[in-house]
């Protein structure tokens, strides 16, 4: 009986397992830990007219250069995303998404067969999955695979059914970070504040991480899964392409370009010149680069690592210099220029005692170890997680409430409650958003559904109970019950599209540079709300009660009220309080005679409850007064 744990990694994916008490990278048959994440379809039948499983892995990218339409590499770019986001993707790749018949899933032409992402992946996944029981000689019991910090739901989703469809029992999404971290903290009981800089092929993550005996706790997450070693290889291509005077390179020639390029930056990060020599489109092309020549080129690409850095270390409320080490994850860390610029950032030498290929591995294997129950690294070993944005419901006028913060821990459940704004309300419409922005249309949409089946009560009287949970997996449910009738509706937010780590950061960075007018805007909505509130109040005691008003009450109260409703038109905020307080004053005698006249004639009906609804009234209206 054993767990295995997989890092499906954009370019190369691992399997490993807790053998005895240490974790360990299984091997192929050739004694290599890392498989490449590519599949090809080669348009083989079986016997039966079938088509014949695709080739995987290292044996996929064999013969890339001459079947750069088939062999799908990087398909993690795709993983959850809509068809927007793909081609944007698509674009830097050597093969094409299948286009046409209105269909919004993103699915890749691989010469005759049109697949999607998930179905790739999970190709991937059962190699390693066959791996493992090999190794095992037993089929593994349960899955955990690690996804980047980053992934918002629906690239999750998208993961877990790669899992799903490769046949496996999942138990568990692992962000990479915190594997590294529980690699790391384990093997050399850590304790104290790590930065985990991940650099992969083409997802960029960084991890304030806080380490206390056992316990790892996420304080707070950023990245980029547009950036990585691939993009490295793409500006050396470019170069190499435009020696050979090819302009726009698709196909074999580009696979060929970015093969070289990548041989060429495993050369520099070895010695100080690298050899180039490769065949573009029937012509040789032959130069050398030096590393001082690569760093210029890449450098542009390298510091962007540091804005998430600070992103993550602003939300941790940390300084460089706070943490107490630095962890290297991600074939693309071994770039000496990397290196250099993570040194200099943080004024340290990072860590990197662990090859930075296999740690995100070794966690997960720990991770589904500790899963088995039979660990000897005890239960309360807790792995924390957290909110990459914050989550909400909107409310009257258009306004954001938060239930859960951006950067909380995961697993976490908030709850919120709302009432009705109108007499008799049925039915109570919610729209849960993500982001950081104080009204609802500048955040991002997740869901809407309506709770129903509220009985007639009047405005105010349901209790809405909104609650908000985000599992282990960073999965959001949601859920309303109206409290005295326990009327209840719930759903699990997927939505079909994921967000991208360019919308998070523009969603952040706007909502920073917003900040001001945000809140402005805010003021204003709240109180037009409450002006409306007031006003209906008003009126409605107005014509019940009109018995009550004396001399030239009912003139001033609607001229007030006239002055109030126009100022509402209008964006003077200032105006629409002091026009608000100042309906509130000229009421308050009439509001004054309405109590009273209540609370004799319930006295005088001798009931009980009345009157303490009455007195309840008088406080409330009291307390209002006050505030
Ligand atoms: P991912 O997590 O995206 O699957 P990896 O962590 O396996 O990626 O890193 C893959 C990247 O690391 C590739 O861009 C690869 O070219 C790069 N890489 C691996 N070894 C080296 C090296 N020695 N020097 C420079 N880059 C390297
Ligand atoms: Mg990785």
């Amino acid at each position: 009986m054993a767990n295995i744990g997989i890092d499906l990694g954009t370019t190369n994916s691992l399997v490993a397992v807790v053998m005895g008490q240490t974790p360990r990278v299984l091997l192929d048959d050739d004694g290599r830990s890392m498989t490449p994440s590519a599949v090809r379809y080669t348009g083989a039948k079986q016997a039966d007219g079938s088509d014949a499983p695709p080739m995987i892995g290292w044996d996929a990218l064999d013969n890339a250069v001459d079947h750069a339409e088939t062999t799908l590499t990087s398909v993690k770019r795709f993983m959850g995303r809509s068809l927007d986001e793909a081609r944007k993707v698509a674009e830097e790749l050597h093969y094409t998404l299948a286009e046409g018949e209105g269909h919004d899933v993103v699915r890749i032409q691989a010469g005759d067969k049109v697949v999607t992402p998930v179905e790739v992946s999970a190709w991937i996944l059962r190699l390693l999955y066959m791996r493992a029981n090999e190794c095992l000689m037993a089929e593994p019991t349960g899955v955990v695979i690690t996804v980047p910090a980053y992934f918002d739901d629906a690239q999750r989703q998208a993961t877990r059914d790669a899992g799903k469809l490769a046949g496996m029992n999942v138990l568990r999404l692992l962000n990479e970070p915190t594997a590294a971290a529980l690699a790391y903290g384990l093997q050399e009981n850590s304790q104290g504040t790590y930065a985990v800089f991940d650099l992969g092929g083409g997802t960029f993550d960084i991890s304030v991480l806080e380490l206390t005996e056992g316990v790892f706790q996420v304080l707070s997450t950023a990245g980029d899964t547009r950036l990585g070693g691939d993009d490295f290889d793409r500006e050396l291509a470019k170069l190499i392409l435009s020696k050979a005077g090819i302009e726009n390179a698709k196909g074999s020639v580009l696979r060929a370009a970015m093969e070289a390029a990548e041989q060429a930056k495993r050369d520099l990060t070895a010695g100080e010149i690298a050899a180039i020599s490769v065949e573009l489109g029937g012509q040789s092309v032959q130069m050398q680069i030096t590393r001082a020549e690569f760093n210029d080129l890449i450098r542009p690409i390298a510091e962007r690592t540091l804005k998430s850095c600070k992103q993550a270390l602003a939300d941790a409320e940390m300084e460089p210099a706070d943490m107490d080490g630095v962890v290297l994850v991600g074939g693309s860390t071994r770039v000496p220029l990397v290196r250099e610029i993570v040194e200099e950032f943080f004024g340290q030498k990072p860590l990197s005692n662990l090859d930075p290929d296999k740690v995100v591995a070794l966690g997960a294997a720990l991770q589904a170890d500790i899963l088995t129950g039979s660990s000897e690294l005890s239960d309360d070993l807790l792995l924390m997680d957290v909110v990459p944005l914050s989550l909400g419901v909107e409310t009257m006028g258009g306004v954001v409430e938060r239930l859960i913060w951006r950067s909380s821990p995961i697993p976490v459940t908030a709850s919120e409650t709302f009432t009705t704004q109108v007499d008799g309300q049925n039915a109570v419409d919610l729209h849960v958003l993500q982001g950081e922005r104080e009204l609802a249309k500048d955040n991002r949409s997740l869901a809407r559904f309506k709770l129903k089946g509220i009985p007639d009560m009047p405005a105010g009287l349901p209790r809405v109970k909104v609650t908000f949970t985000v599992d282990a997996d960073g999965i959001l449910s949601v859920s309303a019950t109206e409290q005295y009738t326990k009327t209840h509706a719930e759903i699990e937010v997927q939505p079909s599209y994921g967000l991208s780590d360019d919308e998070i950061e523009n969603m952040l960075e706007s909502a920073i540079d917003n900040a001001e007018s945000d809140v402005d805007q805010r003021l204003l909505i709240e109180a037009r709300v409450e002006a409306q509130q007031v006003l209906a109040v008003v009126d409605k005691s107005v014509k019940a009660d009109v018995d009550l008003l004396g001399g030239n009450e009912t003139q001033v109260i609607s001229q007030v009220s006239d002055a109030l409703r126009e100022a509402c038109e209008s964006d003077d905020r200032k105006r629409i309080q002091e026009l608000t307080t100042k309906l509130d004053e000229v009421t308050a005698p009439f509001a004054q005679r309405r109590i009273e006249r209540d609370l004799k004639l319930a006295l005088e009906g001798q009931d009980a409850l009345q009157v303490l609804d009455v007195l309840d009234r008088t406080v409330k209206a009291a307390e209002d007064a006050a505030n």
